[in-house]
């Protein structure tokens, strides 16, 4: 390929929306461009690493024995409503009606399409098990699309559905599939973590997260480095932290005057948030009550677990107003449970206190001195999000924290869709039972941003070989030059005839400026054809050692690429 003829748009300024890394290298190698936050258009090279990652996956799905298949984005919303899902799915879920008003969604993932395409193509169970995937563009109408492919409105998803006769098929479809992805990610060479993982709007009863290691992951997670324990720090358990504050004393009421986070109302009486309670209040929607959700000062609430606990959704449970507060006969920063006219879900920790300080629902007032069962009482579980330096629910040892791009998810779905959606075979009685499934995802986008997040410098990107756009650059540092041109033409023909994808750059530009270009852009091997080339000798550098540069002979150049190509 010429680098004259290749659309090229390099930028050099940092373009103002992009805050990470990823999102800014993309934009600046020139490999997606955007009109609408949360919807990119792939130019060539971006184009380029979306194939290669996406044959990646597809030759392992392949090989994990799974069919590919291509649906179409758009799905009748009687499908949706077979599910249940059409109620439940929210805003993210783009809708329309065509010109017979018949109404649609654009997919934001495809269980009700491959359940109904199994029901009406399986009819044996000889045909059992059976996992179908595909690659295809997703829609989700995300309230804060950020961070350029990490979190897009359209983006490109493989998702994989498998159906077995009964449980025990589907454990193995699962580790089917959970070993495929382990091979998939490290092909990518990513540093990664497997996580246990709340099923969410997905449903299911159980489900791991893999986990692309980053400082921009938007997911927390908490791992133990002594057993192997490692959750989404939405799923974590851990052992309870026992502070029961001595013995137990009589209530009493303190004035707080304007006090109203945990860190004010501790510092001003001296004690530790630990010792308080903090009492947030929520609506929920699906229930149309409101709910006290209670959790220690030093700890914050896990909403996921609310919601499970409550069988709401994410949709439904919201903050209340200061004036819903009012109206419940609280003020807004001295909430507290006592006398307080709501359902109260009350965290294991709060329930092991004496003597906490809580609001007294009346401003500028706490009271002291309070304990969980005499004097107030609630539903006890886990409600607070797990932390660093917590105990391992398994083995006991301090926990880790690391913050974690999700960039695949699989999850046991069961019989949540086709026994809604009656997607049965029929077993050696002759009865009709439905069928067991599972479903697995993985963000084909996403996991490009995070292979930047993880290489890249100064200079820009660092692309592993084998999703590197173009594997080497040639560049004859002098366009008018003939034994520069001539190497820098004969060496292109070879490597090109063995399989490398490489790049010729003709264009008639300062060599600086063209360097610049190539190691933002990240490819690989960068090879300079300059005043040696009389002798055929040029200077080489590696992309991911590039503050060295390496006079050779363009055989040994040759060599070793063409090795580094094969192996990959
Ligand atoms: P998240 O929690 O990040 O919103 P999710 O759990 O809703 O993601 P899944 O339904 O599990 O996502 O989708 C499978 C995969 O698709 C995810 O693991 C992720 O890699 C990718 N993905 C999901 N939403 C987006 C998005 N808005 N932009 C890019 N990739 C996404
Ligand atoms: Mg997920």
């Amino acid at each position: 390929m010429f680098a004259s003829k290749m659309l090229l748009s390099t930028l050099k300024d940092v373009p103002q929306e992009a805050k990470i890394p990823s999102h800014i290298l993309l934009l600046r190698a020139g490999m997606i461009k955007n009109e609408v936050s949360g919807v990119f258009n792939y130019l060539p090279l971006g184009l380029r690493v979306i194939r290669k990652i996406e044959n990646i996956i597809r030759e392992e799905m392949d090989r994990s024995g799974a069919l590919e298949i291509l649906c179409s984005a758009i799905q009748p919303k009687e499908l949706w409503v077979e599910s249940g899902r059409w109620q439940k799915y929210g805003p993210e879920l783009i809708r329309f009606s065509d010109r017979h008003d018949r109404e649609f969604c654009l997919g934001p993932t495809h269980e009700e399409i491959f359940t109904s395409l199994v029901r009406d193509l399986v009819k044996s169970s000889k045909s059992l098990p059976l996992n179908i995937y595909q690659i295809q563009t997703k829609y989700r109408d995300e309230v804060r699309p950020r961070f350029g492919l990490m979190r897009s409105r359209e983006f490109i998803m493989k998702d994989a559905y498998s159906f077995d006769k009964d449980e025990e098929g589907l454990d193995k479809s699962y580790q089917n599939m959970y070993d495929t992805y382990t091979r998939i990610f490290n092909r990518f060479k990513l540093n990664f973590k497997v996580v246990l993982a709340d099923t969410g709007a997905i449903g299911g009863n159980s489900s791991h997260q893999f986990m692309a290691l980053s400082e921009v992951g938007e997911s927390d997670i908490v791992y133990c480095d002594d057993c192997g324990y490692a959750a989404d720090v939405e799923k974590a358990e851990a052992r309870v932290d026992v502070y029961n504050g001595g013995e137990l004393k009589e209530v009493e009421e303190v004035y707080t005057p304007e006090k109203r986070t945990i860190e004010e109302v501790a510092n001003y009486l001296n004690i530790m948030p630990k010792q308080m309670v903090k009492t947030i209040i929520y609506y929920d929607n699906n229930s149309k009550e409101f709910v006290a959700v209670l959790v220690r000062g030093d700890r914050d609430i896990n909403e996921i677990k609310v919601i499970n606990y409550l069988d709401s959704t994410e949709n439904d449970l919201r903050l209340a107003t200061n004036e819903e507060i009012e109206s419940l006969g609280s003020v807004h920063g001295f909430c507290g449970p006592i006398n307080l006219n709501v359902k109260i879900l009350v965290d294991e920790e709060v329930a092991n206190l004496k003597n906490c300080v809580i609001g007294a629902n009346k401003e500028s007032y706490h009271l002291k001195n309070v304990a969980y069962d005499r004097d107030f009482k609630g539903l006890v579980s886990c409600f607070r999000k797990a932390e660093a330096g917590d105990l391992c629910p398994i083995c006991g040892k301090p926990l880790k924290k690391e913050r974690g791009i999700e960039v695949g998810q699989i999850f046991k779905l069961q019989t949540k869709y086709s026994l809604a959606m009656n997607c049965t075979y029929t077993n050696e009685k002759n009865e009709n039972v439905p069928m067991v499934m599972g479903c697995y995802g993985i963000g084909v986008s996403r996991t490009l941003a995070s292979i930047i997040e993880q290489y890249h410098d100064d200079y820009g990107i660092i692309w592993p070989l084998n999703v590197a756009p173009y594997h080497v650059v040639i560049v004859p540092v002098n366009s008018k030059d003939e034994a520069q041109n001539q190497l820098a033409k004969e060496m292109y023909d070879k490597l090109t005839k063995a399989g490398v994808e490489v790049i010729l750059d003709d264009r008639d530009a300062k060599v600086g400026f063209k360097f610049k270009d190539w190691e933002l852009i990240g490819i690989p091997y960068i090879i300079t054809c300059g005043r040696d080339a009389v002798n055929g000798m040029v200077e080489f550098k590696r992309r991911n050692d590039v503050n060295n540069k390496y006079l050779l002979s363009k055989e040994e150049v040759i060599e070793e690429i063409i090795k580094a190509v094969e192996e990959i």
